[in-house]
């Protein structure tokens, strides 16, 4: 219960970070495993064990530690996971996670569950790539494990180039998914508890740029309550359909058809996402509250959208000027707007691409908020 248990999250970046900062709110101790001494999680947590996420010992050390435990990334060992349950409640569990951390397995779990996802094929062997269906190209070639933020992705026009592509990528299994025409990008959090009750935040629209998320906003202006709904009900019925416990993410692409827009499942986090940090200065429950609620049991209720609100992402860039000199950026005229939440991860470094923090936008209206971005925009630069 809160004020006794201790919670513990496999992983210690920003996303465990956020975790610990909602466990410790409601009175939960906390435990982080990460190997990295200057994890942003761990320089938070009440304790921080410093092993590999497969270590038998940093295993063991967690377990002693922690009641109950969650991960913050798919990228943790499935078999740490499940080392790690038959011992404590862990959620989400190892099986889910190990569907979440390969492309196609995710893939085929989206069609199981009913969702549309973009035409693709697997890619593990010569004969597969030789295989391939035209249809598919132009196409993009995705490694099946360990992508993140465009990582691990090469866009491939002709059949020369996904050969070169493939060998580029060190012949690893891969996917090989149609490009689409992108009419926009949105995604949707819910949370399911052990019990099958299932909450979820409203719709997110979503800007990438260069892979790398860059802009949330909410609610989704272009997208229509009928479309949102949609959304929500096929992330929710992919949560169901493979017993799913904690907070999911589920990404989606909209494109245009002749019979209209059409939702297809792109990828899902077991975890927390970066397009659900809004919740935190937006809703009344944020997406790391629901993923404490969820690994302890607690109720689950329907999350509300108080303000409307924009979330930038706060890149490695910006702490470099023009010339390349390191920086700091200018947060005091930042925070000089009304309705402006900045975040800061605590990474001593910056590098360009790297996540460094986000600043969420509120205030009356969407136009309003976004007015806000532009102006925090040119004053980031
Ligand atoms: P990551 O794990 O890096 O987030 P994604 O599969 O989500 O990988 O791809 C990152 C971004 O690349 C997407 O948000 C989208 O903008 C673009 N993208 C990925 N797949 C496709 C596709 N099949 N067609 C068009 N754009 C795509
Ligand atoms: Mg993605």
């Amino acid at each position: 219960m809160p004020g006794h248990a201790t919670l513990g999250v496999m992983g210690g970046g920003q996303l465990g970070r956020m975790f610990v900062h909602a466990a410790q709110a409601m009175g939960y101790r906390t435990a982080v495993l990460d190997p990295d001494s200057a994890s942003p999680a761990g320089l938070v947590s009440h304790q921080h064990v410093r092993t590999a996420y497969a270590d038998a010992d940093g295993l063991a050390a967690l377990i002693e530690s922690a009641d109950a435990i969650t991960t913050e990334f798919e990228n943790v060992p499935a078999v740490a996971l499940r080392a790690l349950a038959e011992r404590r409640p862990v959620a989400p569990s190892g099986d889910v996670v190990a569907i979440c951390q390969d492309r196609a397995a995710e893939k085929a779990h989206f069609v199981a569950a009913g969702v549309a996802c973009a035409p693709y094929a697997v890619i593990e062997t010569a004969e597969q790539l030789a295989a391939v269906p035209d249809a598919l190209l132009p196409g993009i070639l995705k490694t099946a494990r360990l992508g993140y933020d465009g990582k691990g992705q090469i866009g491939v026009a002709t059949r020369e180039e996904l050969i070169a592509a493939w060998a580029l990528l060190g012949q690893v299994p891969c996917v090989l998914e149609q490009r689409l025409a992108l009419h926009l990008e949105l995604s949707v959090i819910v949370a399911r508890g052990a019990d099958g009750a299932l909450v979820n935040f409203p719709v997110q629209q979503n800007l990438h740029r260069d892979g790398i998320l860059a802009v949330t906003q909410v609610p989704a202006p272009d997208v229509s309550p009928a479309l949102a709904e949609e959304a929500a009900r096929c992330a929710g019925q992919i949560a169901a359909q493979m017993g799913y416990v904690g907070v999911l993410c589920v990404e989606f692409f909209v494109v245009r058809t002749e019979s209209g827009l059409r939702l297809v499942a792109n990828e899902m986090a077991p975890r927390p996402h970066n397009s659900g940090h809004y919740t935190i200065d937006a809703c009344d429950v944020s997406q790391f509250e629901l993923q404490v609620r969820t690994l302890t049991a607690l109720p689950l209720v329907a999350p509300r959208l108080h303000s409307p609100c924009v979330m930038l992402n706060l890149l490695g860039d910006l702490w470099f000027d023009a010339e390349g000199r390191e920086r700091t950026p200018c947060w005091d005229a930042v925070l000089a707007l009304p309705g402006t939440h900045l975040h800061l991860y605590g990474k001593a470094s910056a590098r360009p691409g790297r996540k460094m923090g986000h600043l969420t936008l509120t205030g009356a209206s969407l136009a309003t908020v976004r007015a806000t971005a532009l102006r925090v925009c040119s004053l980031l630069g």
